[in-house]
């Protein structure tokens, strides 16, 4: 399935184009596109036709379902002629993810011409530090909470609004304060896509994550979503229950869209959208998504 959804902000303009082939442990992919010239791949366990357009690829860890497809994205940019990505990854993971691009290099005889290298197409990137991107946006990678290392990544984006005392004035007047050298705009930078990958509820209770609770899309796990599974046992294995979405719901009172993803393959999406629907309330239902999953186009197997 390589059809984009459109997830609108209720209440805003805002626009976000996603493509989502993500189920817990086969293989996790999710694209963000702003417009044309703003497009975002979070995790690389399938090289989706949306994740080749990216520029960016943002890794949350080393599970194979997360990274998998790395040189395979590395390939298929050069197989399009496309200049080389760069794969942003927590630091422990990159030296491995070299290795592994390294081995398919030898194995395909130069096939992979430029194997990942620290100094042009992979970023460590350690929590906290910003990371400047094109069109006034930086990425910002936060704490997550999994088996492994992982992080997590917030986009923020550079916005001028005009400082609250000056609001009231007319066009000519900001003129005015211009001319006399008065400072009428602030720059701000807005949390606008936050993306968790794997992680139990805990990121959402650490203080210094609160921006993502301001994001004005949030796309996060869900990995389990029924009542056979208890989310004490999503916690254990390092993700979240939607039991767990449900019952802290009030924290996402202020996100402009919550996109769940990464459900356990046992499930069908006609069974997600029925869990969601129970067991949220109608006003965090109102403002969240729960793309189709991919084996619904290739014959609805499940287990
Ligand atoms: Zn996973
Ligand atoms: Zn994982």
């Amino acid at each position: 399935m390589n059809d984009e959804i459109e997830v609108r902000v209720p209440g805003s303009p805002k626009r976000f184009h996603l493509n989502c082939w993500s189920v817990s442990g086969l293989e996790s992919c999710v694209t963000v596109r702003v417009d044309d010239s703003v497009r975002y791949a979070f995790d690389i366990g399938h090289a989706t036709r949306a994740s080749i357009m990216c520029d960016h690829v943002f890794v949350t860890h080393g599970h194979i379902d997360h990274c998998g497809a790395l040189p395979k994205h590395v390939s298929q940019r050069e197989l399009r002629s496309r200049p080389p990505s760069t794969y942003y990854c927590p630091p422990d993971i990159e030296e491995s993810l070299l290795t592994i691009c390294q081995g398919f290099a030898a194995m395909n005889e130069g096939y992979i011409n430029k194997p990942l290298s620290p100094s042009r197409k992979s970023v460590a990137s350690p929590v906290g530090q910003d990371i400047p991107l094109s069109h006034g946006r930086v990425a910002r990678p936060f704490r997550t909470y999994h088996r492994v290392a992982s992080q997590g990544y917030l986009i923020y984006a550079h916005t001028r609004t005009r400082i609250t005392e000056y609001m009231h004035l007319s066009g000519p007047e900001i003129g005015e304060y211009m001319a006399q050298g008065i400072q009428v705009w602030e720059n701000k930078h807005l949390p606008e896509i936050a993306y968790t990958g794997d992680t139990t509820f805990d990121t959402f209770l650490d203080p210094d994550n609160a921006d993502l609770l301001r994001s004005s899309i949030l796309i996060t796990e869900a990995t389990y979503i029924d009542d056979r599974q208890p989310a004490e046992k999503a916690r254990q294995r390092g993700h979240i229950h939607l039991q767990d979405i449900a019952k802290n719901a009030e924290l996402f009172r202020h996100i402009g869209a919550l996109v769940l993803v990464h459900l356990s393959d046992r499930y069908t999406s006609g069974q997600a959208q029925h869990w969601v629907r129970r067991l949220l309330p109608q006003w965090l239902l109102n403002k969240t998504w729960v793309p189709m999953l991919m084996k619904d186009m290739e014959g609805g197997y499940t287990y």
